[in-house]
């Protein structure tokens, strides 16, 4: 009997193990879980699948990227899913959960299963390409943001060559493309006067930069936790310990407006944010050098003031916190197996996206794909145009700009194109049900019947 071993009994391990227990009733499965034997920085229990903060698993909504993700995680028969649906509690249309329902839920689902076997056991090391060929056993490591110190070191050696794992992520918002006033913020690079170049510059005149750095400085910020003892990289500081350091560093910094020069006066505006494609079909623009720890109601209402950004859509905001990731795009196959041992899959935060339904996700497909190779078949994973795909293709291959961890969000999927006539509300819609459409074309189901099934049986989801 060939055996998955998974490292981490959080929302991806223990998504990662149901997947392998309904793969093949011959694979053995044993999660690996240090709690609560050693505990972690946040986790207060030794329970699986703890919600660490917050109870919700966010929007349910299948016009919303979150609620298209949860439905296409149902569809492939999630347990976290289907256990925080048997756990909720009244949120509006957000799915929340009772979260000691929750993983009490999934604690049994997983126990049902005679091959499955919880080992409370910290794992330091990974076992070598050599050996698992060996033994034919496939390992998943969904360790999380709060990964142990010994297990770091040994997928450090597993993804070799440069500084390929993170132990804190400082995070720039990404805007809809679309949502920015370009009548306003003008496409140039800087000393490229006259060519298109290839950044967006949002300008800000005097007045609205100083009143800009105000808001900031005086702006709620998120706590940190008491394990975060940030260590600020002077090329990533964020924006508000810039201003801490006078009014006028921004635009000594990532404000800098030189070079920049305004079609509409002819001159350099007083200072400038640079807006850089995140994605090939151009639906996301990241700000450049703008990594913050403002809350994200602060985030929209103080970049909102900047004229070009007053409709700013956010499809992730700024953040800077303790976060353990790998850099995925350059040390996973696009089955999210390492390329440097194929029988050790990814999963998770760790993998490089942000929060609990994402990590679930990419412990679903870890768990498919990691199954199919204990049992010699491949899995296909599912295209780009839906959204679990989109998210995974995002962890597999990147974007356009630093490799950072990203949520689920709608800019992951094609644009569809502005047009006048058509209010942004409706182009989402469109965008979701193209996704609905190719995800239900993926795994065979007719779009109509899957549809009345959600809307009669299912209606949150
Ligand atoms: C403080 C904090 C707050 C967060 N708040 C939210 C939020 O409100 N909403 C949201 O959507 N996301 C939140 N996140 C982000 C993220 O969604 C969660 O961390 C989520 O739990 C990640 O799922 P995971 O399965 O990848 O990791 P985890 O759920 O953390 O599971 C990983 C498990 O691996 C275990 N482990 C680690 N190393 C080893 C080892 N060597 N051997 C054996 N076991 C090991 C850990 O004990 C842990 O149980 C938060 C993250 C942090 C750190």
């Amino acid at each position: 009997m060939t055996t998955i071993h998974i490292i981490g009994g959080g929302l991806a391990g223990t998504e990662a193990a149901w997947q392998c227990l309904n793969a093949d009733r011959d694979l053995k499965v044993r999660l690996y879980e240090m709690r609560p034997k050693k505990m972690t920085a946040a986790h207060q229990s030794g329970d699986l699948a703890e919600l660490v903060c917050s109870n919700s698993l966010k929007s349910t909504l299948t016009d919303s990227a979150p609620g298209l993700l949860k439905r296409e995680m149902e569809i492939f028969n999630s347990l976290v899913i289907r256990e925080a649906k048997l756990a909720s509690v009244p949120a509006g249309q957000a799915l929340a959960v009772e979260r000691t329902l929750f993983s009490q839920g999934i604690q049994k689902s997983l126990s049902e299963f005679a091959n499955f076997e919880r080992v409370d056991e910290e794992i330091q090391t990974l076992p070598s390409k050599e050996e698992l060929e060996k033994s034919g056993d496939v390992w998943i490591v969904a360790s999380g943001p709060l990964t142990s110190d010994s297990l770091a070191t040994s997928l450090q050696e597993l993804a070799p060559e440069g500084k390929r794992l993170h132990f804190y992520d400082a995070i720039a918002p990404v805007l809809e493309m679309d949502s920015i006033d370009t009548e306003i913020a003008f496409k140039q690079s800087r000393y490229e006067e006259g060519y298109e170049g290839d950044y967006w510059n949002v300008p800000l005149n005097k007045e609205e930069y100083y009143a800009f750095v105000e808001a900031v400085r005086t702006a709620e910020y998120m706590p940190l936790h008491e394990f975060e003892d940030v260590k600020y990289f002077e090329a990533c500081l964020p924006i508000e310990v810039m201003i801490e350091r006078g009014k006028e560093t921004l635009r000594f910094g990532p404000m800098k407006p030189v070079g920049l020069t305004d079609p509409r006066t002819g001159n350099w505006p007083y200072a400038a944010i640079q807006l850089r494609q995140e994605n090939k079909h151009g639906s996301m623009v990241s700000m450049v050098g703008f990594q913050t720890k403002m809350k994200w109601p602060e985030q929209k209402r103080i970049f909102q003031m900047i004229p070009a950004l007053r409709d700013a859509d956010f499809f992730r905001y700024g953040s800077v916190h303790r976060n353990t990731y790998l850099k995925s795009p350059d040390v996973l196959e696009s089955d999210l197996s390492f390329k440097t041992n194929p029988r050790i899959f990814l999963a998770g935060q760790i993998s490089g996206v942000e929060g609990y339904t994402e990590s679930a996700a990419m412990g679903l497909l870890a768990g498919r794909a990691a199954a199919a190779r204990a049992l010699g078949k491949t899995f296909e994973m599912p295209p780009q145009e839906c959204m679990i795909g989109a998210l995974k293709h995002y962890v597999t291959e990147g974007g356009l700009g630093v490799f950072s961890p990203m949520n689920t969000n709608l800019g992951l999927l094609p644009r569809v194109p502005k047009r006048r006539d058509v209010s942004k509300v409706d182009r989402k819609k469109e965008q979701a049900r193209l996704a609905r459409e190719t995800f239900d074309t993926y795994v065979g189901i007719k779009t109509e019947s899957r549809a009345a099934h959600f809307e009669v049986e299912q209606p949150t989801i």
